[in-house]
């Protein structure tokens, strides 16, 4: 009943495949958006086991799932929401070496990972495959999304050319819920065939202001992942 849906855009999200990388704190609310959205087909890749500390945040996963891999505690909550949905669960860190393996002809990549060396690896892929990648990232009380789709808009590497430092992050449940859960929408919008809303912009949610603002974000010429397409796109 929602305009501009009708069974025709429901049809897409059935057929579409989607690759959530991290089922933590971005990936729960991401995975469990998706399925209930009728998404046909989903991977859910992580490398980590639960933790009593994921648990403040990480719906997924439960006490009696901690020391179990992530991906496949994930796996038996969001199968028994959905059964319709064909779920592959990778339980993988994802690298350059083997992303093309693992999200091979996904339709849209979920970067819900709380590392950059993996998201570097993720934005590589979707860079050279050309499938849009929905960036989201959580510290404290602040959310930020993206939709990255070069040559369309900037890459990752464009708009963070090197690797913040890794630092444990401290982060309110809702918070990660929430960012997830616009993330979501995100992806669902491009599947649907609707204009991404944040293309060449970056949300930046403050939660404890409710605040909301987008920046602008533009491609950088000089990018080391996706300049190429920038000398391309600017010769046609
Ligand atoms: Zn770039």
């Amino acid at each position: 009943m929602l305009d501009g849906w009708g069974d025709a855009a429901q049809e897409k999200l059935k057929d579409s495949k989607v690759f959530i990388a991290g089922v933590g704190g971005l990936g729960s609310p991401v995975a469990m958006n998706l399925v209930l959205a009728g998404v046909g087909h989903i991977t859910l890749c992580d490398d980590d086991t639960v933790d009593v500390s994921n648990l403040n945040r990480q719906f997924l996963h439960g006490e009696k799932s901690i020391g179990v891999d992530k991906t496949h505690s994930a796996l038996k909550t969001l199968s028994a929401i959905n059964s319709d949905v064909d779920f592959d669960a990778v339980s993988q860190k994802i690298t350059s070496g083997n992303a093309r393996e693992l999200i091979g002809d996904a339709d849209i990549i979920m970067d819900c990972l709380d590392n950059f060396a993996g998201r570097f690896a993720l934005n590589q892929y979707a860079v050279e495959k050309a499938i849009p990648m929905v960036h989201g990232a959580v510290w404290g009380m602040e959310g930020r999304v993206s939709f990255l789709n070069p040559p369309l808009t900037p890459c990752l590497a464009c708009l963070f050319p090197e690797s913040p430092p890794l630092e444990n992050i401290p982060v309110l449940g809702a918070v990660t819920t929430a960012t997830g859960s616009l993330q979501a929408i995100e992806a669902i919008q491009y599947l649907i065939g609707s204009k991404p809303a944040l293309a060449n912009k970056i949300l930046i949610a403050d939660y404890s202001s409710m605040r909301f603002q987008e920046l602008e974000v533009s491609r950088n010429d000089d990018c080391l992942v996706c300049g190429q397409l920038s000398a391309l796109s600017t010769s046609e």
